[in-house]
């Protein structure tokens, strides 16, 4: 799977995706699963300043990001994949007003060969851009960033992580929160030691009994997510033990 990522603070992603040392996605970098290229807009401007953001027409506050060196990665990047013979990137914008990001959409985006990010600064991105380029406005949740980069940070590593061969064993994602087998909160996790500050691990964790500990994992999802997010039930899968058990524990 191949990111390119556009944006005009580059070194904002040096550590995160580019040291091998930093988890399961820059070591998929590094190792050729993932594909992640940083452009500076800046080396898209024609002038002695390089310059990416403008007054807003109209007037206000602040700057917005000017058109041409977007729209010129942007034909770059389409170009180099019609020369590759590789299908047309899909095209994301940062944006708060975008569709709010989650595992489905997650899972939805890990199907694209090539996904193209536009971090935005500023005001934002001028609107033309939006109009001719963009296939899709994501926001990562209802709060304002001061730049898009963050949001691409977490769109690569909810993506990538999807991507067959970035995580050493494939059921890891299929079981965990929100997946699409499962639609609960993942039920707690314990480790060494047994007893800790005078806290015990649960007795059937012990037993090695793999359909007690089944069992008990389902309930304690179950139960955590009748209580912290109740509205994913609607949407679960349940079965009828299931719900015989959510009717005991309300
Ligand atoms: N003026 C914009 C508004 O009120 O909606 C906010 C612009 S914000 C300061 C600058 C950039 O950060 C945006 O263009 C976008 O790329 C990014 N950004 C901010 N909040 C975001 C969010 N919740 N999700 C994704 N990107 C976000």
């Amino acid at each position: 799977m191949f990111f390119d990522i556009l944006t005009i603070f580059e070194d904002f992603f040096d550590s995160s995706l580019k040291n091998q040392n930093c988890g399961v996605i820059s070591k998929a970098i590094c190792s050729g699963i993932l594909q992640v290229a940083v452009r500076n807009l800046r080396d898209y401007t024609h002038d002695r300043h390089r310059t990416t953001d403008d007054r807003p027409f109209g007037g206000g506050a602040g700057m917005v990001m000017k058109p041409e060196p977007l729209c010129n990665a942007l034909d770059e990047i389409k170009l180099e994949a019609q020369r590759a013979l590789a299908p047309e990137p899909l095209v994301v914008l940062l944006s708060p007003r975008g569709v709010t990001f989650n595992q489905k959409l997650a899972c939805e985006l890990a199907n694209f060969e090539h996904i193209c990010l536009i971090c935005g600064r500023y005001e934002g991105v001028d609107e033309r851009v939006r109009e001719l380029y963009v296939d899709f406005e994501l926001s990562i949740g209802d709060y304002v960033l001061s730049g898009g980069e963050a949001a691409a940070l977490v769109v690569v590593d909810a993506v990538g992580r999807l991507c067959k061969g970035v995580l050493g064993c494939e059921s890891s994602s299929k079981e965990e929160s929100f997946s699409q087998e499962h639609l609960l909160l993942e039920h707690p996790h314990y480790t060494r030691p047994r007893h800790f500050r005078g806290l015990n691990v649960p007795e059937v964790l012990l037993s090695g009994d793999h359909a007690r500990i089944q069992k008990w994992r389902r309930e304690e999802a179950l139960k955590l997510t009748a209580i912290k997010r109740p509205e994913l039930l609607e949407q679960a899968q349940l079965t009828e033990e299931d719900m015989a058990f959510l009717g005991k524990i309300r």
